[in-house]
């Protein structure tokens, strides 16, 4: 039985998000640079959904797509396949002025962006705030305690010329975000800086999301600031390879490991098997599996119970915590039993493939499956 302190319920309802509560959503997204014979596609089918209040950080080797891919999201190049959303707003095909509305919302923060020479780091940062239209009076104390908490209070009047490659970084990053926008959107922020202001950096982003609900997407190699993600995303040759929202496959993890199938895998394959599962919600009454189908899923009941019928007769009940379905996959044999759904039943799902695929990474996977199902005679 899975124990009462972990919130299902809550893990359940950030499953599968309202299109609504998401600001950034990308559906096969595809990219190509360049014409003729030189066009090369350097985006391939990506997906990605992100709900509001995020903080997302994105990996992955030079080259692989990532600035691409952020340019995209922030408007700054226009999308040529596939659909993306932001702020429910579609960028395939769009008008400028929705364009101009949307990167009012987004606040850049990119490595490469220079900084006015003849500008102070104020006013750099004001100019900023001036394009959105801040009311100057607001935008004057908000630049001063922002550059103060980054550590540049003595160097508000400084010009970039005297100012470290860490400090005009650091103003990059005030400029960025000095209009409150909803989404912010950081190539390497804390490369140049160190610890303490990297620190300082990534608090500040904690904030906004939490308090601002402003949705974060950090590219960044920088693994000392990883623990700040609720989610970390592998780019790799032009593809998300791997897409994990960390807070869930923590507990995951923690719910899984209460399961005597899954209690003695190590740790590295607990998450593996955490970040593949998926969850399925059946009403009462659903068959969840049908006896003589072919299976190609893997089910272990998060929440409510199952009858497992044979020809139609009830044998047995299974709880939170059981699992079911691994038979047919282990022996490629039609469904043993069907499975019907006795109240509201939440699943967590492995297919076929990931299924095998852990079963043959992992022989103490293997073992446990095969002790659980002895003990289960
Ligand atoms: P990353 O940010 O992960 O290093 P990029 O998105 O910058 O990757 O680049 C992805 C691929 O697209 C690379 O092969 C790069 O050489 C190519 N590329 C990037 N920008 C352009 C451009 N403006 N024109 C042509 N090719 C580009
Ligand atoms: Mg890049």
């Amino acid at each position: 039985m899975i124990s009462q302190n972990i919130d299902l319920n809550q893990l359940i309802a950030q499953w599968h998000p309202e299109p609504s509560e998401l600001s950034i959503s990308a559906d096969d997204v595809q990219h190509f640079y360049g014409l003729g014979e030189a066009r090369k596609q350097v985006l391939f089918d990506n997906d990605l959904q992100i709900r509001a209040g995020e903080i997302v950080i994105m990996t992955g080797p030079s080259g692989s797509g990532k600035t691409t891919l952020l340019t995209l999201i922030g408007t700054l190049r226009s999308l040529q396949q596939g659909s993306l959303k932001i702020f429910g707003r579609e960028l395939l095909h769009v008008d400028q002025p929705t364009v101009g509305a949307l990167r009012k919302e987004i606040g850049f923060i990119f490595q490469s962006h220079n900084l006015f020479e003849s500008l102070t780091s104020y006013q750099n940062v004001k100019m900023a705030a001036e394009l959105v239209g801040m009311d100057s009076s607001r935008s004057r104390t908000e630049i001063e305690r922002m550059l103060t908490r980054l550590g540049l209070g003595h160097r508000i009047h400084y010009k970039p010329k005297s100012l470290s490659g860490g400090q005009k970084q650091r103003v990059a990053i005030a400029r960025g975000i000095v209009h409150g926008p909803k989404l912010i959107l950081a190539d390497e922020p804390t490369a140049a800086l160190d610890a303490d202001s990297g620190r300082e950096v990534v608090t500040m982003f904690q904030e906004l999301a939490r308090e601002h609900r402003c949705t974060i997407l950090i590219v960044t190699h920088d693994n000392r600031i990883l623990d700040v993600a609720d989610r970390i995303i592998s780019m790799v040759d032009g593809r998300i390879r791997s897409n994990v929202l960390v807070q869930r496959t923590a507990i995951m993890c923690k719910i899984l490991q209460e399961i005597p199938l899954f209690q003695n895998l190590p740790p590295r394959v607990l998450s593996q098997v955490a970040d593949k599962m998926d969850l399925k919600r059946f009403a009462p009454g659903t068959d969840i599996i049908r006896q003589g189908e072919i299976g190609d899923e893997f089910f272990v009941i998060g929440k409510g119970s199952v009858d497992i019928l044979i020809d139609e007769k009830p044998t047995t009940v299974l709880q939170a915590g059981e699992f079911f379905g691994e038979v047919s996959l282990l022996k490629k044999q039609p469904r043993n039993a069907t499975v019907r759904a006795r109240d509201e039943v939440a699943c967590f799902v492995l297919t076929d493939e990931e299924f095998q695929e852990i079963v043959k990474a992992s022989t103490t996977f293997e073992e446990e499956l095969r002790r659980v199902l002895f003990e289960r005679q």
